[in-house]
């Protein structure tokens, strides 16, 4: 142990002195993220000492009354600081049994991501909120999908982006839980101005859409006894009950989904026009496909060409997505431009709007997809994906 800190120490001196000034611009860059990726991995590190101390009572042999109180004393860090760490091991450490054998830790995907070094102490702590909020009414299983998923959306994401996708989530998974209740949708209930533009006077448009309700769902929501969850265009979540008392009294649009995700149906015997398109990239994709997007439900995007109409996109529905004005905007062949494409037939995502970072977010430009109006899907997915699986890797005796 000494040896490595001492190595670390050097190594930390040796960065703290290096002239800047004949490194690139992209290499700056290049060595933020660097070194960010090792100050996460050494918080993991920090875990591995709280949870060691804990296990040799240290706490106690030195006086203390808790592992929290070692850490003010020891580090003279805060209160609440040293309280937040001691809850990260508590969810993130490898503790031993009595006799001496490592356990799984209590959140594994989360920990492994941290001391891969990809997500930061923040993204942990927003995925430790939400498990924690999780009904215990849910199944073990789906339990374990859910912390899989959102670290998996953490490797690729901020803790905003983990904490929008666990909203949804904890909406799948409990549908019938605090969704139903008034005073939540009240809360997040508001208006937004558009761009006046002149009107037929009948019906009111919005990007070129007549005014209407467009509720989505699937098979497996429909299927259900007890009710599901479906999403409107501006992003909301709405009970299946709900959404079909509203059904009476208005003209809306149904837009059903395969198990991928795909359109199935299209509720209008219509010919397939730029309007039905749009119905259904709002129902297929729920809202701006940028990976990180948070700003924008389907009712304020635009339709935008997979490949640019200018490259030789065409206009249908399989070369379109949503895409919000900002993130439109950073669509260009410049070097700080990003690129789009659609995921091949055969991947797992296949049919997914696929988001090309330019080369100072990702200098191997490795594909991001959004998922984050698509949780229902990654439940049913990996549902699906545990109930495929042979029983050997279940790990029957
Ligand atoms: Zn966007």
């Amino acid at each position: 142990m000494r040896e490595h800190l001492t190595a670390l120490d050097d190594a930390v001196s040796g960065l703290l002195d290096a002239d800047l000034s004949a490194v690139s611009d992209s290499d700056v860059v290049l060595i933020m993220q660097q070194l960010e990726k090792s100050v996460r991995r050494a918080g993991a590190v920090s875990l591995r000492l709280i949870v060691e101390s804990a296990e040799r009572s240290l706490p106690a042999t030195l006086g203390f009354n808790s592992p929290n109180k070692l850490l003010v004393e020891v580090l003279r860090v805060s209160a609440a600081d040293a309280s937040a760490r001691v809850a990260a091991a508590r969810d993130l450490g490898l503790f031993h049994t009595t006799s001496g054998e490592q356990m799984e830790a209590a959140l594994p995907e989360t920990a492994s991501a941290q001391r891969d070094g990809d997500i930061g102490a923040d993204h942990a702590r927003v995925i430790r909120k939400i498990m924690r909020k999780i009904p215990h009414a849910v199944t073990n299983a789906d339990v374990a999908s859910a912390e899989s998923i959102l670290a998996q959306c953490a490797r690729g994401g901020t803790p905003e982006d983990v904490e929008s996708a666990g909203h949804h989530l904890r909406a799948h998974l409990d549908p019938d839980g605090n969704l139903g209740d008034d005073r939540d949708r009240f809360r997040r209930r508001g208006v937004s101005l558009g761009r006046q533009d002149s009107e037929s006077g009948i019906l009111g448009r919005h990007r070129g859409l007549p005014v209407t309700v467009i509720v989505t769902t699937t098979l497996d929501q429909l299927e259900k006894d007890a009710g599901g969850v479906t999403t409107t265009a501006s992003g909301g979540l709405l009970p299946l009950g709900d959404a079909l008392k509203l059904a009476e009294r208005a003209h809306p649009v149904l837009v059903l989904f395969d198990h991928d995700g795909r359109p199935l149906h299209l509720g209008r015997r219509r010919r397939v026009a730029s309007t039905d398109q749009r119905r259904a990239l709002i129902g297929a994709e729920g809202g701006c496909t940028r990976p990180g997007c948070a700003a924008a439900p389907a009712s304020m995007c635009a339709v935008h060409h997979v490949l640019e109409w200018r490259n030789g996109g065409s206009t249908d529905i399989d070369s379109l997505t949503l895409a919000c004005d900002a993130c439109h905007a950073q669509v260009h062949d410049g070097p700080t431009g990003w690129a789009t494409t659609r995921a091949a037939a055969g991947d797992t995502y296949a049919g997914c709007t696929e988001w090309i970072p330019p080369p100072h977010i990702d200098p191997d430009g490795n594909p991001r997809i959004n998922h984050r109006h698509h949780a229902g899907e990654l439940i049913a997915r990996a549902r699906r994906k545990a109930r495929d699986r042979p029983r050997a890797e279940d790990g029957v005796p």
